[in-house]
């Protein structure tokens, strides 16, 4: 059962001890010990996806999806209950040293020391419960933030941007955690909650923050990421020219999106050459 992670089972093995243990037992101890234990690792992984990865984190800064803050994952080619991100470092300096191993709690495999990103669970927790998704990326895309705080919905105008027509939900922690927070996506819970409203689409807005983005692969997590935010900038353009815009049809849309995202490696392989030269 996915759900029931090796975590789960130390975490269950701990508070079992703990009982026993009763107040100040000397297993007590044990209990920590085992609850700080790191999950296994799933194995070594093709030094390919790794390049592609750190492709992924340096294209997206080019692009101006990600700045100083942001992150993108990929799912553990050999495990899904595995993915890969880096330490808490800004995308456009990932190096392959940086990347780390979590499980689905998010919890590194195998952390020496370095730092992972406050917001690591809207990784784990998407990936737990979309088992379609293979890569996600989380921004702070300026041009998606006003559709995030004014009820007005992002919608596809142009072909390249088809697949936002299932419609762009917005997540807004407040409700999700019932009163006020730092506006991070730092514990499970809402994790869960983000991946909730995400549903099964590709993109969901999150309010006074910013996006997470979703994907079967790296390539194609990312050009929705450029696309996202480049739609989102028409968008805002097109409102203020003051005429009635006219957005895909949901046909149109299906038809363009069968048509466009086979085509995501083309600039994929431009991106990945000029992220990697530098
Ligand atoms: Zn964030």
């Amino acid at each position: 059962m996915e759900l029931f992670t090796r975590r789960h089972v130390l975490l269950g093995v701990s508070w079992v001890l703990g009982v026993l243990a009763g107040a100040g037992g000397a297993l007590a101890g044990v209990r920590d010990v085992l609850a700080q234990t790191p999950p296994a690792t799933a194995g070594p992984v093709d030094p390919k996806l790794i390049e592609d990865l750190v492709a992924a984190n340096r294209i997206l800064a080019d692009q101006g999806v990600v700045d100083g803050y942001g992150h993108v994952s990929v799912r553990h080619e050999k495990s899904p209950d595995r993915y890969l991100m880096s330490r808490s470092i800004a995308p456009e300096l990932v190096t392959a040293a940086d990347i780390m191993e979590y499980d689905l709690d998010s919890v590194p495999v195998d952390a020496r020391g370095r730092t992972s990103y406050l917001e690591r669970f809207i990784h784990g927790e998407i990936y737990r419960v979309r088992p379609d998704v293979r890569a996600i990326v989380h921004n702070h895309s300026p041009s998606v933030i006003p559709f995030g705080v004014t009820g007005v919905p992002l919608r596809p105008l142009y072909h390249m941007s088809a697949f936002l027509s299932a419609g762009v939900p917005v997540f807004d922690i407040r409700q999700a955690s019932g009163g006020m927070t730092d506006m991070l996506v730092r514990t499970a819970a809402l994790g869960q909650a983000l991946a909730s409203t995400l549903g099964t689409r590709p993109v969901a807005l999150m309010r006074g923050h910013g996006a997470v983005v979703v994907g079967a692969s790296l390539p194609l997590v990312v050009f929705r990421s450029v696309y996202t935010e480049v739609n989102a900038r028409l968008q805002s353009q097109a409102m203020a020219l003051g005429g009635q815009v006219t957005y895909l049809d949901p046909e149109e849309a299906r038809l363009a999106e069968a048509s466009v995202s086979g085509t995501a490696p083309r600039p994929w392989e431009l991106w990945k050459k000029k992220a990697l030269a530098r």
